[in-house]
């Protein structure tokens, strides 16, 4: 029996089937370049079946009728159209979840500072047995305050988590299968690619990149959403925030015991007791204000993710699909 289920040895082993997901957001400027370089790709690697999941994260320019265009030419693109702007991380969640009959993912940005040319290095990492890859910043071209923000928050970040993620990674790599599985069991709102990568664990591949600047058109990612991914990826990978609260409510309350006792014995002694000045009360009431309203803030943040999960809203809205037969 068991031998009439083995593969006779002529069988032609299938080409994998690999799967880029890009999440889209006003892309205009970037497209003809990226269908371009994509294109290129495909024409220099035969031995892979390609599939290309564009996610149309509410664009208000042209986008969606571009990508529509480039299925229309081209059978291997798909474009995912979300009813509005759900961001970037539902943007990857949709694409990881379109692609059931890829045997591998690449996530990757379409304005081009990912660079499509480094995509065989990856395949050829993930053929050697790696179920995650991922690309490493060697350098960066951003400047400014965004690299000043990217460099703070990749050395806090490591500091803060309880489990390693690897430092200078973005969305950029690739899962294979099992991974992309395990990815899409993650019901959590607030998501931090990174994090949730290195989360899922497996055995991990690393390939050195220069990161350019987008190829054009502006950061559709506002430094108002950096600073929001930035703080999903604290709160929702480390409790050390509430942590260092308790440990700063323990080391005030143990201060005030001492400086209590302090005029306490001073009294009994029969010194003279010290007259509190207005300045010393003034600074300790806020203070003390201060820390516990920090206090609240940290709460709150907490609070309001606990909210948003209990809530089960999904983490998008599917208007169409195209080129998913
Ligand atoms: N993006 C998206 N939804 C958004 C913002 C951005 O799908 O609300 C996409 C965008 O089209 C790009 C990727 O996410 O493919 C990264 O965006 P961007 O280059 O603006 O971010 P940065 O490089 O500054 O991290
Ligand atoms: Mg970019």
């Amino acid at each position: 029996m068991a031998a009439s289920r083995r593969r006779p040895f002529n069988t032609m082993k299938p080409l994998p089937t690999i799967a880029l997901v890009i999440p889209v957001f006003n892309e205009v400027p970037v497209l003809p370049e990226l269908f371009q370089r994509l294109e290129a790709l495909f024409t220099s690697t035969h031995d892979i079946n390609w599939l290309v999941v564009f996610i149309n994260d509410g664009s208000r320019d042209h986008t969606r009728d571009l990508v529509a265009a480039q299925i229309a030419r081209d059978s291997r693109f798909r474009l995912v159209d979300f009813s509005r702007n759900f961001g970037h991380q539902a943007a990857l969640t949709a694409g990881l979840a379109s692609i059931a009959e890829a045997d591998a993912a690449i996530t990757m940005d379409a304005d081009l500072q990912d660079p499509p040319e480094l995509i065989p290095e990856m395949i050829a990492a993930w053929r050697a047995g790696a179920e995650v890859v991922l690309a490493v910043r060697r350098s960066r071209q951003e400047t400014g305050f965004r690299r000043i923000g990217f460099d703070f928050f990749h050395k806090v970040f490591s500091h803060l988590i309880d489990f390693p993620i690897e430092a200078n990674t973005g969305t950029f790599g690739l899962l294979g299968r099992n991974a992309v599985n395990a990815f899409n069991q993650l019901s959590e709102k607030h998501r931090f690619f990174p994090g949730l990568r290195s989360w899922i664990g497996f055995r991990h591949a690393e390939i050195l990149y220069d990161r350019n600047e987008r190829a054009a058109g502006t950061p559709a990612v506002t430094l108002r959403k950096l600073v929001r991914y930035a703080l999903d990826g604290i709160f929702s990978f480390s409790h050390l925030p509430l942590r260092v609260l308790t440990y700063a409510g323990i080391l005030i309350a143990g201060l005030g015991f001492a400086v209590g006792s302090f005029f306490v014995v001073r009294r009994i002694l029969g010194i003279e007791v010290a007259q509190t000045g207005f300045t010393t009360l003034v600074t300790l009431v806020l203070f003390l204000g201060g820390v516990q309203l920090i206090g609240i803030g940290v709460l709150g943040e907490y609070l309001g993710r606990i909210y948003d999960e209990v809530k089960r809203r999904p983490h998008y809205i599917v208007k169409s699909r195209i080129g998913f037969d």
